[in-house]
């Protein structure tokens, strides 16, 4: 994986987000990470009921509780990482899909290049495409990073517009998105991103940690309509994209 400039290229690109997209939100990682981020709050001298509604307007209003913090707390978001995302034991939540992998391997490499673009920082990104078996099947990985003070995340359209720039594309119109928030994927429609998928996982509504999915699959106050594919399993894409996959 890269993340440096690639030279042009005219192929499509496909954009997968990470969490919650290529593992299941039933791995529970988001409410273990939620429980942790909501630890981090109440570290800050909040009490636990302001660490929740904190939490949670951060999360809805800018697709990430980091942003939120980097903002208005004090906070050093590499402290913050290492206390939430790098302190998950992943390699006990999520396995090895060998049929994601093969989804992987029959995409036609001849016609499309294979991107991750993820609210997360790099070490967790890696970590999870790391086993999942799919890290030597990604082109490149766009990801929020820590170290810079105001990094952007999905969905202010800067993030979307630093990743065609770090994938070295310029034409929206052939970039594929899939992602489980449904705010990310209006952002993408918002930017002429030409095709675009909500992933949106069957049975998930009585999950621990239902919150988050909740805010992910609400839309902005005031969004605009828009007709976006939903597939339930990432196995649909084959049908919904089919040019995109070996024959
Ligand atoms: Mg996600």
């Amino acid at each position: 994986m890269t993340r440096q400039l690639t030279q042009h290229d005219d192929r499509a690109i496909v954009w997968f987000d990470i969490d919650n997209t290529l593992y299941s939100a039933s791995s529970n990682i988001s409410h273990a990470m939620g429980t942790r981020i909501h630890n981090y709050f109440v570290k800050l001298g909040l009490s636990h009921e302001e660490a929740s509604d904190l939490h949670m307007k951060y999360y809805t209003q800018y697709g990430l509780a980091l942003r939120g913090l980097t903002r208005h707390h004090d906070v050093d978001p590499l402290d913050f990482d290492r206390c939430c995302d790098g302190s998950l034991p992943l390699e006990d939540m999520i396995k090895y899909d060998p049929s994601l992998r093969q989804l992987f391997e029959d995409i036609d490499r001849s016609k499309f290049r294979v991107w991750a673009l993820t609210n997360a920082y790099r070490p967790h990104a890696e970590r999870v495409l790391r086993i999942l078996k799919l890290d030597d099947l990604i082109d490149g990985l766009v990801y929020c990073d820590y170290t810079m003070q105001n990094f952007v995340c999905k969905p202010e359209p800067e993030f979307y517009e630093m990743a065609m720039k770090q994938a070295n594309a310029s034409d929206p119109s052939k970039c594929y998105f899939v992602d489980d928030n449904r705010k990310n994927i209006d952002a993408a429609i918002d930017l002429g991103w030409g095709h675009c998928v909500h992933f949106c996982e069957k049975g998930l509504e009585a999950m621990e940690g239902g919150k988050i999915k909740e805010i992910d699959e609400s839309r902005e106050p005031g969004a605009k309509e828009n007709d976006v594919q939903r597939v339930t399993t990432l196995q649909e894409l084959r049908s919904v994209w089919p040019e995109m996959f070996k024959q």
